[in-house]
Order: structure tokens, then sequence, then C-alpha cells
């Protein structure tokens, strides 16, 4: 089986980074990781000090957690397959949705278990990749240096890779939602970036656009403060606006429709509120400002955040296998599927995997748009992982049905969810075959499938009651191989 071992730059030492790193150096590569900030862990590096001077902005490189965050994953399947996220006796949070710190402390024993902290450039951010016609190697990396022995001035180098993995994150550069008339709206705007704790917001009128995780996480967290939280959601067709059981002064609307220079907000159900806060819950955009800009670009765009043409999220077919994109996919258990991503990766640089043709790949992604346009899928959800299932609502009904069905009826209907898991994880599912790696345990798809309903029938509550002891338990034996 050919093996080649090719000199590798990986931007970011977030999760994605960190396990790139790891299967790099395991497939027998010699990877280099520039991270700007200055520990690993990327998003999982709680910072307080959210800028307030653009609470609207990207405003540094600051990570978008809050100081109440707890995972939304339950922690037996957050975990890469092999180095289980476990609570350790005595020590750090034993939660099975703990929170952040102890998400952080995981990644930094991964680091450490795997002897990856060598291999990280700590404050040195990648400004620019470009092709390096001048050395055998392909690529010309520049950098900028912050961290200097004796305290000297900032410093920007290059040095030339065979390939370059980019591994920096898609939760930095806020997207707002498009409001009519909010030029003129005198209250104050924020997007949850900026967001850390509730207490600003004491007394105050606040709405949330959005109930996603966070916005679900963060409605909660400023009802216990505000005098009313009014959430805007987006829905087809809108339905009327109501108040959640678990906090009188919450109420659930459709999208917005305009805001007034009076102050007061319009739902598209008909109701109003004056309102002294809008909080954006709506997401981010997908950038990779050292690409190069439209004048100079190495032909990678982001067009209404469909970053492309990417072969599978990940190979752009131009330029593969010497650029790939790690931890793009939204909507799949994040750690796993950078493994995944990352193994796949490592395979193909050094020849135990092969690719299919420039031609044939680009092929696909343009089979892959046609159906997501037969479908009526916007653009900015092409990576998204439940896009299989994106205009077929009779899956996602018969899936919501069969999640309530498990609680009650687990032994039974295991092979009426087969086919709803295999297609939920199409794409993990194909990137193990890709690599040859373990079929993924069912207990992972059933625990996440399950999550997923509950995250939305029981916000309140989903973090600490359950009922799938029996698939825990199930995870733990087989982590004992790895333990
Ligand atoms: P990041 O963690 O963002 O790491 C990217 C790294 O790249 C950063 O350290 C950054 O400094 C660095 N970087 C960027 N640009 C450059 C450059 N030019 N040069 C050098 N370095 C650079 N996932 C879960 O599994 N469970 C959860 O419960 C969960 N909750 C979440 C809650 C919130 C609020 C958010 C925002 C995300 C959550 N996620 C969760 C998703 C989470 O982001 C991923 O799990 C994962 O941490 C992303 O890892 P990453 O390495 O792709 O990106």
């Amino acid at each position: 089986m050919p093996s080649r071992s090719v000199h590798v730059a990986v931007i970011g030492a977030g999760a994605a980074g960190l396990v790139a790193a790891r299967e790099l150096r395991r497939a027998g590569h010699l990877p280099v990781v520039f991270e700007r900030a200055a520990a690993v862990g990327g998003t999982w590096v709680y910072d307080d000090g959210a800028p307030t001077d653009d609470p609207l902005g990207a405003g540094g490189t600051h990570s978008s957690l809050y100081a109440s965050l707890r995972t939304n994953i339950p922690r037996e399947c957050m975990g890469f397959f092999d180095f289980p996220f476990v609570a350790v006796e005595g020590a750090g949070d034993p939660r099975r949705y703990p929170g952040h710190e102890e998400v952080l402390r995981y990644l930094q024993e991964f680091a450490r278990r795997f002897d990856l902290n060598g291999l990280v450039r700590l404050e040195t951010e990648v400004l620019r990749v470009r092709r390096d016609d001048t050395s055998a190697a392909s690529w010309r990396v520049s950098y900028r240096s912050t961290k200097l022995p004796d305290g000297g001035s900032e410093q920007v180098e290059d040095e030339a890779f065979d390939a370059v993995l980019v591994c920096n994150g898609h939760f930095a550069e806020p997207r707002l939602a498009d409001i009519t008339g909010i030029d003129g709206w005198p209250g104050k705007q924020i997007h949850s970036h900026s967001y850390r704790v509730p207490d600003p917001f004491q007394g105050q009128v606040v709405v949330i656009i959005g109930y996603h995780p966070s916005g679900m996480d963060i409605s909660r967290d400023i009802a216990g403060v505000a005098k009313e939280v009014h959430v805007a959601i987006r829905s087809e067709p809108p339905f009327e606006m109501h108040r959640t059981t678990a906090h009188a002064n919450l109420w659930l609307h459709s999208m917005i429709e305009r805001a007034q220079k009076d102050g007061s907000v319009v739902f598209q159900d008909g109701s109003r509120v004056k309102a002294d806060v809008i909080l954006h819950c709506t997401g981010y955009k997908y950038s990779f400002p050292f690409l190069g800009d439209d004048d100079e670009t190495i032909g990678i765009h982001v067009d209404d955040n469909r970053v492309g043409p990417l072969y599978k999220h990940v190979f752009p077919p131009h330029l593969a296998p010497q650029i790939s994109f790690i931890g793009l996919p939204f909507k799949g258990i994040p750690f796993p599927l950078f493994q995944l991503q990352s193994n796949w990766v490592a395979g193909v640089l050094s020849g135990r995997i092969e690719l299919p043709s420039e031609n044939e790949m680009m092929h696909d992604v343009a089979s892959f748009y046609l159906e997501m346009e037969a479908r009526g899928c916007p653009k900015r959800y092409t990576h998204g992982l439940e896009l299989t299932v994106c205009a077929c609502t009779y899956v996602i009904d018969a899936r919501a049905l069969v999640i309530k069905l498990v609680s009650k009826l687990i032994t039974t209907i295991t092979l009426l969810i087969n086919s709803v898991l295999r297609l939920k994880f199409e794409y993990e599912d194909w990137l193990v075959e890709k690599c040859e790696m373990e079929n993924i345990e069912e207990w992972r798809k059933v625990i996440n499938l399950a999550v997923r309903a509950k995250v939305s029938d029981h916000p309140e509550s989903y973090r600490d009651q359950w009922d799938d002891d029996h698939l825990v338990t199930q995870a733990h034996h087989d982590f004992t191989k790895y333990l």
C-alpha cells in the first residue's frame, strides 16, 4: 500500500485541528499546527471579556461561549471514538451534559495524552495561504507570531508545506437577521457571540431571534432576570404567540416582521412588543480570510454560507488532496465527525485511500447542488448533515414519531429505526467505509437521535432527565477497550 509522508500545515488548534494533527501523525505525516490563541481548545477556551464596542461584530478572536453553557450532546456521544469523554473521579464536572470547562479539560487532556502540544505554535496567526511555485512543496503559509522570546516585536514569516488542512472553526463571524426597519429602531442589538451573562438584561424587554440550542439556552438564562423575553422563531406558516410553561415571562412568536422607530418590534403573528434589546441567536458565517480575496483567490468561495466547490465537504476538487477542510458540516456530532474527516484526509495524503478524479468530484458536487435545488433547500444549508432529509418531511415526521416511541418501546422498534439511522448518519457511515474504520456503534446513533427530539420537546430538562441508562451502560462497556 503506498505510504507517502508529507509536511502539513494545520490551521487552528480547536477540536478539529487537534484530532487532525493526531491522525496525520499516526499516518506518518509531519503536521505543524498554527493557533492564534494562547491555548489549545478553540471554542472551548471561555473568554469572559466579550467586547462591548461592537456587540454585533466578530470583535476579535474571542470564543462564543456563555458562562452558563452546558453541552447539548451527552458526553458519551460527544468525545472522539477512541478517547472517551468520561468523567474523572473526584475531579471536574461529572454530569452527563457537563459545563464548558469540562470540555476544555477533555481537549487539553487529549492533547497531552497524544503528545500534541509540541506540534502546536501558539499565538501564531495564519495570514495567508498561497501556491508556491518556487519550491518543491506546493503551498506557502505566511503567519504572524505574537509569542516571542525576549519580548521582541511581532514577526511575519512564511514557510513551505506540501498540504494545508483548514480547521479554523466557524463560530466567530456572526450572521445577523435582516429586519425591515432596523436602521430606525432605537434599541440595542447584540449577537449571541458577545453574550456572556444575563445580568446586563435585568428588568429589560428582550427579543431573541432564533431558537436553536443557543437561542433556547440564552432565552432561559435571560428570563431569570429580564422583565420579558420574546423569542422569534422562523416558521411557515406563522404560529400564534404563546407563553412557555416553565417561565411566566418567556413567549414564543413567529419571526419578526418589522422593527419601528417607536421602539416596537412587530411579529408575523400580529403581536408587538416595545423592546429594549434584540439579541441575534442567528448563527455564524464561514470565513477564510487567509485564502485570499476576490482578486487573488485560490478558487474557493463562500456564497450564502456555501463553501465551494467541495467534494463531500472536505476537498476542493481542483486543489485536492493538498487543501482540505475539517469541520464544516453542522447538525452532526462534531468531535467524532472531525476524527473521521481527518482520518480520511490523512489516508488520502499518504496514498492509502484513493480519491476520484477531479472531474468525477466536480460532477458529484454539481449533482449535490442540483439535488438541493430540486428539494428547495437554500444554499446556506449546504453543509447541514440533515440535508439528506431536508425536504423529505415524511422522513422527518416518521423520525419524530419513532423517537417518541423509542423511550417507551425501545426493544420492539429497532428494525423500524434502522432505516432512519441510516439516513441520519449517511455521511458518517460513508466516511467510515472510506477509511475502513470500525462501524459506528449503534448506541451513538440511537442516543443522538433521541436527544435531538428531547432538546426541542423538553428544553428545560433534557440535560438532567433521561430514560436511556441501558444505552449509557452499553457505551461504557464499549469504552473499556480504550480506558
Ligand atoms: P474552533 O473550536 O472554533 O477552533 C478553531 C481554532 O482555529 C480556534 O482556536 C481559532 O483561534 C483558530 N484559528 C482561526 N483562524 C486562525 C488563523 N488564521 N490562524 C491560526 N489559528 C486560527 N459541539 C459539541 O460537540 N457539543 C456541544 O455541546 C457544543 N456546544 C456549542 C455551543 C456553542 C455556543 C458553540 C459556538 C459551539 C458549540 N459546539 C458544540 C460546536 C463546537 O464549536 C465544536 O464542537 C468544536 O469545538 C469546533 O471545533 P473546531 O476546531 O472546528 O473550531
